[in-house]
């Protein structure tokens, strides 16, 4: 590692080792103390029937609370958030998740509320719902939004069903769905899942899809195409107008998957695209925290053509009074317990409603200005596979590093020890070895240009000390694990030392 390496950077301070808490526990420590119970005690026995006792845990640990408390916060240092430090994973749109948000999501009116509470005492959450319903829609241009679906991937799913139902409906369900090579794997896995046929089109040597391509591909055997604007190539799919005509006028639908929307906020709508039906990602746009698998939410937004397929129940308003409305005879149905992941909705309502329209605007030019000036100060140490200005995010390849045998893991791998999360990987997969950043507009320049200096010194690393990159990262609890080992055959319980 280079000299300034070690005094500018984050991933060097301590890490505490760890045993298992099974093997932490002393007989007889207790984490709780509870009062002295004025209940007569009772027999288990006579309480709960023996088929639905569990076994007795062997080796159960028992640790005192400060062991406790100890022992999961040490774990949790192992680990890398957002609020640790810079996380510039592309396309997932890891940005600062406000803590009013939070705060706002554990008002106990909106905790203790449950969602088989009658209407009359859920009007402030249907409220709330119906509200962010709306802004979403402003936001995106659609003229319905529905909050049910549960992620992104659901989201699409809701979506390529109603474009099913919606062409059923006109005598003939179709049987193709056109994506681009640059889609993500949700796109495919969700045409398939509903019966659709997919077709692969290539991009241009730009990175963009070419209305061409797309005319040669339309015929009214396809029911949709999928579109991802940005693209996620962070680029802008700048003729989506012509290919939207062109897939309408053979009475097909577009899909656009609007997990990028980051970079379009307040600038520019994809309901004015020629776009049919789209999804949003609260847990990417609109700041809730994620990566630790969920939960998430994924609302999906359609045009008035659409609208009878939404799922049910659909919030309705009559007079001042909300509602859930199941009566849609051609809705697709239900597709998630209850109406969604509520508290994601409060999350994603405060950031709306703390931003307001103005500041909504400005976080997509940051976010874009942003993954722009990361591209600029990079082009020079690192290949950049397309010249056009990025929005969001930016795709790297290691096509220069790999003359001197680095490739895009030993990068990414060696970011952890300059205290960074490294970036997407080798996605999307039309380009070699990627690198795809997405910086985000909640970080300061003072940190890209440490995150920039770290990359420049990797580059310079690669070609004076190649071999100095291939085991990191070293200053991180493990270095690099056999992560095929891990997938393939995975330790998931724990078994007591006899
Ligand atoms: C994240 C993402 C998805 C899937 O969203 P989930 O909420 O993870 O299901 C789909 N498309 C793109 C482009 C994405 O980045």
């Amino acid at each position: 590692m280079s000299k300034n390496a070690n005094n500018i950077y984050g991933a060097s301070g301590l890490v505490f080792n760890e045993p298992l808490i099974f093997d932490l526990g002393t007989e007889n420590h207790e984490a709780y103390s509870l009062p002295k119970s004025d209940v007569p005690e009772e027999n288990i026995d006579d309480l709960i029937p023996a088929n639905q006792k569990r076994d007795e845990i062997k080796g159960f640990p028992e640790v005192s609370e400060v062991g406790v408390i100890r022992h999961f916060t040490r774990l949790s240092q192992w680990n890398f958030s957002v609020d640790h430090g810079f996380y510039p994973l592309g396309s997932c749109t890891m940005k600062y998740n406000p803590k009013i948000n939070e705060d706002i999501a554990r008002i106990s009116a909106f905790t203790n509320s449950h969602p088989l509470q009658p209407e009359q005492l859920s009007q402030g959450n249907l409220q709330l719902m119906n509200e962010l319903a709306q802004d979403l829609a402003e936001i995106s241009g659609m003229d319905k939004v529905s909050l049910q679906p549960a992620a992104g991937a659901q989201g699409e799913l809701a979506g390529i069903m109603m474009v099913r139902a919606y062409h059923r409906k006109n005598g003939n369900p179709r049987k193709k769905v056109l994506l681009p090579d640059s889609a993500h794997g949700t796109n495919p896995a969700t045409s398939i899942l509903s019966g659709y046929e997919v077709v692969s089109l290539k991009s241009n040597g730009q990175g963009l899809l070419d209305p061409e391509v797309v005319k040669n591909a339309m015929d009214e055997n396809v029911a949709a195409l999928m579109l991802t604007n940005p693209n996620t190539l962070g680029l802008f799919e700048k003729d989506i107008l012509e290919i939207t005509e062109i897939v309408h006028k053979k009475g097909g639908l577009v899909y656009c998957d609007g997990a990028n929307l980051n970079a379009l906020m307040g600038i520019s709508k994809i309901g004015e695209m020629g776009v049919d039906v789209m999804h949003f990602n609260l847990h990417k746009t609109f700041s809730t925290p994620h990566g630790g698998g969920g939960p998430g939410s994924g609302p999906v937004g359609v045009k008035k053509n659409l609208i009878p397929f939404l799922p049910i129940p659909i919030i309705d308003k009559k007079d001042d009074w909300y509602f859930l409305n199941y009566n849609h005879p051609q809705s697709i149905g239900k597709l998630k317990g209850f109406y969604g992941n509520f508290s994601i909705f409060l999350r994603a309502y405060a950031y709306i409603k703390t931003l307001g329209k103005e500041n909504i605007r400005k976080v997509s030019e940051i976010a874009v200005l942003n993954a722009n000036y990361i591209r600029s100060r990079l082009k020079e140490d690192f290949h950049l596979p397309y010249e056009s200005p990025s929005m969001h995010e930016c795709v790297l390849s290691d096509k220069n590093q790999l003359q001197h045998g680095v490739s895009t893991l030993d990068i990414a791998k060696s970011l952890i020890d300059y205290g960074f999360h490294p970036p997407t990987i080798y996605f999307p997969l039309i380009v070699k070895g990627a690198l795809m950043i997405e910086p985000t507009e909640t970080e300061t320049k003072k940190t890209l240009d440490k995150f920039i200096e770290a990359m420049k010194d990797i580059a310079k690393r690669a070609k004076e000390d190649p071999e100095s990159l291939h085991h990191t990262p070293l200053k991180s609890k493990v270095s690099r694990l056999d992560e095929t080992l891990a997938a393939r055959k995975p330790k998931l319980r724990w078994k007591p030392q006899e």
